[in-house]
């Protein structure tokens, strides 16, 4: 089975209630879309997200803590975003990386929380510019990867995204062949240690617009996007679900 194709938003932290009329105007847009569509809005929102959209598209979160429940102030566990409506979590977000010092080896214990709850993981790698220009990108995709994505992984429960950290929110994106040499590293990589490697979905996010969409989505191996900026708009995010 050819993997499903994927257009997610990630609100990041914007938007309040008032945002919601996004939505609305999203799906009366694409009333129809012809892949997967899921938002991540700030936990704040998942609740009334997912009301407004009654099932027409899917809602994630942004994180999640890899333990059930406890004692940890201002987090949220897997389980309470599954309760809030959520069926999917962005996890090892380079701005989680950066911000709050996450490692592959935390990605993982999220990981396992968020399938242990039955929500789909969409785990981020990438690559500084620095790494870039250090010739380090595949080799650090590769590690990222082996160290990020459990065991317990499928094509049914994971989905990857590449972000190259230096395309995020700067309006640069990597040319079409940079961005095929790594997915198609990462489907080499995945096919090899997966059963259903071959089938999991494979995101490019970093700068996705518009204007570039159609051709990141021709390239080898891309199944959809991550979707910052032009994801809080539905006059923008709604062109990119279609030229899914
Ligand atoms: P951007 O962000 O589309 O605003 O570059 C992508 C992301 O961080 O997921």
């Amino acid at each position: 089975m050819a993997p499903r194709k994927l257009a997610a938003g990630n609100w990041k932290m914007n938007g309040t209630l008032a945002a919601l009329a996004e939505i609305d105007r999203l799906l009366a847009d694409q009333p129809a879309p012809g892949c997967d569509v899921l938002v991540c809005p700030p936990a704040t929102l998942i609740h009334a997200l997912t009301a407004r959209a009654s099932g027409r598209i899917d809602v994630g979160g942004q994180d999640c803590h890899a333990n059930a429940s406890g004692a940890h102030t201002g987090d949220i566990s897997a389980a309470q975003l599954l309760d809030a409506g959520a069926s999917h979590v962005i996890l090892g977000h380079s701005e989680r990386r950066a911000d709050h010092g996450e490692t592959d080896a935390q990605v993982r214990a999220k990981a396992e929380a968020a399938h242990k709850a039955g929500l789909v993981a969409v785990i981020c790698v990438g690559e500084t510019e620095a790494q870039r220009d250090a010739g380090q990108t595949l080799n650090l995709i590769a590690s990222q990867l082996a160290g990020s994505i459990p065991e317990g992984a499928t094509a049914a429960n994971t989905v990857i995204a590449y972000e190259p950290v230096w395309a995020i929110g700067t309006g640069r994106t990597p040319t079409t062949d940079q961005i095929a040499e790594v997915h198609a590293l990462m489907r080499d990589r995945l096919s090899a240690r997966f059963a259903d490697g071959a089938e999991m979905a494979l995101l490019y996010g970093g700068s996705v617009k518009p204007g570039n969409a159609a051709e990141i989505f021709s390239i080898a191996h891309v199944n959809g996007a991550l979707v910052g900026g032009a994801s809080l708009k539905a006059s923008d995010f709604g062109p990119i679900v279609a030229a899914l």
